[in-house]
Order: C-alpha cells, then structure tokens, then sequence
C-alpha cells in the first residue's frame, strides 16, 4: 500500500463534526460587525516579504522567527501572511481609501506562523480582525471594545476579562525605552537569552516574555503609563471614560505590551483562564504610524484580532452544539422505479420550500437499511417513495422525532403544503 500522507504540523483540519462551530461563531461576528457599520475586505493570503518587515518589525518575533517566507519562480521574496493589518493598509493606500475619509472594515482568514504547535497555538490558525482609519479620538477605540464585549454576551462567553494599557507616544516610549534599558542592563544576569537579546533591539518585549522566572525582575521594571506623554494620558482617560460610561469592566494592566511594533498609545487584550497557557482571545490597539510608515499619509488606526480556534475550544468546552444541521426530512426511495423518480421529486420539493434540509437516499439498498440511516441522520420526517407509492403517485410521510408519529399517505402533489405546516408548527 502506498503510504499515507499527513497534513503539516501545525496545521489543522477542521472536520464536519467542529465545523458547525465555526459556522456559528463566523455567522454571529459577521453580523454583529455589519451592525457596527464594519464592511468586510478580502485580502491575499501572500505579501511581498519587505510589507511585513517594514510594518511589524525586524525585530518581532513574527519577523524575526514565525514568518513563512519564500522565493517565488522570479525569485521575489513572499511571505504568508502572519496577520492580517499590514495587508489591510496596503490595501487601503493601493485603493486610496484613506485619503479625505474614514473606514471601518473587517477581514477574516487564515494566518501563517512557524511557531512551536500546541493546545492553542498553531501553524496556520483563523483571525477575524476589525481595523478603522481616520478617526484620531479613544470613541472609535472604546466602540471597537465595545463591539467585542457584546460578541462575548452574544456568545455566552463569560469567563473573558479585559485588559487594557496606554503604550504613549513615539517620543514618551522612546524615553521610557532609555529607562527600561537602564534597568535591565543593571540585571543582566537575571534575563534569559531571550531578553539578553532583545535588550537593545527591541527592550519592551523584554515586558512580554511568557517565561516565569523572569517574572520578578519584569515586576520591577519601571512602569510606561507612569511617564506618558499628556496628550496619550489625555486619550487613556478619555477610552476609560467611555468604557465606564459604556458599563464595560478593564483592568488596567500596566505591563501589557504587544508583540507588533506598530502599536502606540492604547492596547488591550481579551484574556480567558480556561484555556490553559494561550489565554489571550482577542487583541488589539493603536497605530497611528503604521500608515505614514508604509507611505501614506499620516492616519490614525486602530484595530483588533481575535484568535478562532481559541473562541471555537471555548464554545466546545462548554458543550454547545453550534448550530443545529440534522436534515429536516430524508428521501427513502425503494426500488428501481422510485430510484428513477426521487431525484425529480427532490428538486421539485427544493424549488417549492427553499431551505428545505432535505437529504436524499443514494445508493440504493432495502427499506430497512434505508430507513435507519434515514433514524440515524436525526431527520424529523422520513419521505418514503416505494413501489406502491411510484404506481398510485403517493409518498409516505412518517415523523421520527415524535412519540407516536403516525406515517401517513399523500398524494405527492400535496407534500409539499403538507410538509411546510409541519414545518412551521
Ligand atoms: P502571543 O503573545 O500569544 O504569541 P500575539 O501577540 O502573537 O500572541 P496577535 O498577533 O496579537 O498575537 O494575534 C491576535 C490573536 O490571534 C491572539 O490573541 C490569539 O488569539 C490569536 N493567535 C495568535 N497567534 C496564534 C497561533 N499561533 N495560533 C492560534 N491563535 C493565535
Ligand atoms: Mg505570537
């Protein structure tokens, strides 16, 4: 036999049985974002390389380590997108939409990152992420937040909390960046290799690291949002203003940074304990440079991602079901002349109630055979096409789900009104 290939690791299939579940979530967040007034774009899943160095940063992680890059036939350098901003403001200049107007939009897709596989952490994984331009004020940041918060309501996902934290100005981090380098240089032998190396090329992720025995000397570190700039401590008041008066619960956490380099003044990030060590949901923030940087016009901007996989294990966990995709009836047909007609009565009964889940027997086989499949597929009518039933122009219609469903006969002409009722009751 010859052998059997295996999809790459860190890279999952989603089979019919999860699929329901992101069904689900995919149908609510769109909805949701439609009513924010979020219109979608859709984005190619491979960027020039020099897109993503220029936007995230050398010195990231994602950059340096996680991206999946590649020389194509001509030799020019791509990248599988490891998230979705960078090619959203591409996009958006290559199309002049930033230009003298305001843009709410949102993209959903798979990302591409080589990092180490595990319980929420994968090669290719899904974000949905919302990003709005032109719009320079914490009200657009605080409705971004909102909408989020009321997906979780809407999801029933109540085991999330928000954080948020202020990153300042280019200028204030620069400043705190000198003091945050300081202090870690004093400590150099309580850093891992890591943060040894990031102390110069990029000493705010030193913040991020999600080793523990880095822990104390992190807690130590001097603190951001203690020497903001006053225009970004007037934009955090602000944001914490609106999320108060919005009734929306945030803990401030002054040690939250994040992995892109492109981010300033706020960043927030939804977090759950019920996963596990990939807690983080859904994160976002700020980044009124990215623009200019990628050689637009100055424009503020400000966005979010959420992590599908890790909102599909959370809705898993607690056992909903996603949405319900048993049929609502299922087509038996016995013998070669019910075989010949059933194809015909089911497109027949299609066009008369659209939407009708109505699963059709093919492969033939006896009744009984038949009429198990027919139990198993959690349909709640079975439609019997027999022998008796082709020669008087009859189908049989009997209800599974019911205790004392009785099977009844009807002309085929009166199915489908029939059937409707049935339906609709
Ligand atoms: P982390 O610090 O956990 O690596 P990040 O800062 O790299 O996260 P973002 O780039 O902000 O993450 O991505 C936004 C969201 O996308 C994350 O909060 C998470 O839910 C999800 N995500 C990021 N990387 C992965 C991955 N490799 N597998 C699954 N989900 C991911
Ligand atoms: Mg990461």
């Amino acid at each position: 036999m010859a052998k059997q290939l295996q999809a790459i690791r860190g890279m999952n299939d989603i089979l019919p049985g999860e699929s329901a579940h992101w069904q689900a979530l995919e149908t609510t967040i769109r909805s949701l974002l439609t009513g924010y007034g979020y219109q979608e774009i859709r984005l190619p899943i491979a960027e020039k390389t020099e897109l993503f160095a220029r936007s995230i940063g050398e010195v990231t992680d994602i950059v340096e380590k996680e991206m999946y890059t590649f020389d194509d036939r001509n030799g020019e350098s791509l990248t599988l997108r490891p998230e979705g901003t960078a090619g959203c403001v591409r996009a958006c200049l290559e199309h002049g939409l930033l230009h003298n107007q305001t843009q709410r939009l949102w993209y959903a897709g798979p990302m591409f990152r080589y990092e180490k596989p595990q319980k929420g952490r994968y090669r290719q994984f899904h974000q949905v992420g919302a990003e709005a331009y032109g719009m320079a004020g914490p009200d657009i940041d605080a409705e971004l937040i909102c909408l989020t918060a009321r997906l979780w309501r809407q999801l029933g996902l109540d085991a999330v909390t928000l954080q948020i934290n202020s990153l300042g100005s280019s200028t204030a981090r620069a400043a705190y960046r000198e003091r945050l380098v300081a202090y870690f240089s004093a400590r150099q032998d309580e850093l891992d290799e890591d943060s040894q190396r990031r102390l110069h090329s990029n000493p705010l992720r030193i913040l991020d690291t999600k080793n523990p025995a880095m822990r104390a000397v992190v807690a130590g570190a001097p603190l951001l949002l203690e020497h903001l700039d006053p225009e970004s401590a007037a934009h955090f008041a602000g944001l914490r203003a609106l999320l108060d008066s919005a009734g929306v619960a945030y803990e401030v956490n002054p040690r939250l940074v994040r992995g892109l380099d492109y981010y300033s003044q706020t960043v927030f990030e939804w977090v759950t304990d019920t996963l596990g060590a990939q807690g983080t949901i859904c994160a976002g923030g700020r980044y009124d440079g990215l623009i200019e940087q990628l050689g637009g016009q100055r424009t503020p901007g400000v966005g979010f991602a959420m992590g599908m996989e890790r909102l599909v294990a959370m809705l898993a966990a607690r056992g909903t079901t996603g949405a319900d995709q048993a049929p609502d009836a299922y087509l038996i047909l016995v013998g070669e002349a019910a075989q010949q007609q059933g194809l015909a009565l089911a497109e027949q009964l299609r066009d008369q109630l659209p939407g009708l889940r109505l699963r059709m027997h093919c492969g033939g086989g006896g009744f009984k055979a038949q009429f198990r499949r027919a139990d198993h597929s959690g349909a709640r009518f079975a439609l019997i096409l027999g022998e008796d039933e082709v020669r008087s122009g009859s189908i049989a219609l009997k209800p599974l789900r019911e205790v004392q469903g009785e099977q009844r006969s009807l002309p085929q002409n009166q199915l489908a009104a029939h059937l409707r009722a049935l339906l609709d009751a």
